[in-house]
């Protein structure tokens, strides 16, 4: 018999911890949501496998180990008020939202915005509150942000993400690079004027793009 999903995702939980997750919080919050339900239903039992899969839109989920490292990275806590841009999905977003005290989660494809709104509704997910949007103009009505989450890589950092970013000790995390390049993982910490770059990890995102998209 094959290995319930319950147990692939113990072994993904061991392999993400001796790929270097060691923030216990992080490894909870992905233990504790359901990766199968943000991926089509003929992927179900790859739902645990350490891999990015396709969802609607031409879009991707994101690893598993990118989406535990990103949010380890973050550095979140419950007191926490956090931007995603680029729902996709949902998964990441639901992950964060199991971590922080209120979520806000931009994407510019609508089907993808709609299917991730209803499954977090079903979910019981009431810390989140979703846009359909350019989520690089970021979402000023809200801001700042004690934390801001890209999930779609750009070859420079949105002007306007920075300015929504906390002053005293905001951190942004974001893939940066060309499309055809290596791009990193940027960790980006505001005091005041002044943003700390750090460079982390070499990553494979789809683009950050302007607009909104009405497919179906
Ligand atoms: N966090 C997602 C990863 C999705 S891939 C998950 O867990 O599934 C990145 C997503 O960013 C795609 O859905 C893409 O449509 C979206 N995106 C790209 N540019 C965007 C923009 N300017 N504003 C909002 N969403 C954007």
């Amino acid at each position: 018999m094959s290995a319930s999903l319950e147990e692939k995702k113990q072994r993904l939980l061991d392999i993400l911890r001796s790929d270097g997750i060691h923030d216990e919080n992080v490894l909870a919050a992905i233990g504790d949501v359901e990766r199968e339900k943000f991926i089509p239903d003929y992927l179900r039992q790859q739902a645990y496998e350490n891999a990015a899969l396709p969802i609607a839109s031409g879009q991707t989920i994101s690893q598993p180990y990118i989406v535990a490292y990103m949010t380890q990275e973050l550095q979140v806590d419950d007191r926490m008020k956090v931007l995603e841009v680029g729902t996709g999905s949902g998964y990441q977003g639901a992950v964060l939202s199991k971590l922080c005290r209120r979520l806000f989660t931009i994407e510019r494809h609508l089907p993808l915005m709609q299917k991730a709104d209803t499954l977090f509704k079903e979910m019981g997910l009431r810390n989140i509150t979703t846009l359909f949007g350019d989520g690089m103009k970021g979402w000023p009505e809200q801001a700042p942000f004690d934390r801001i989450m890209v999930t779609a890589a750009s070859d420079r950092v949105p002007e306007k993400l920075l300015d929504q970013l906390k002053e005293d000790g905001g951190i942004m995390v974001i893939p940066i690079g060309e499309q055809e390049q290596t791009q990193h993982i940027y960790r980006i910490t505001r005091q005041g004027d002044d943003f700390e770059t750090e460079i982390l990890l070499p990553v494979k995102f789809v683009p950050l793009l302007g607009g909104i998209v009405h497919d179906s």
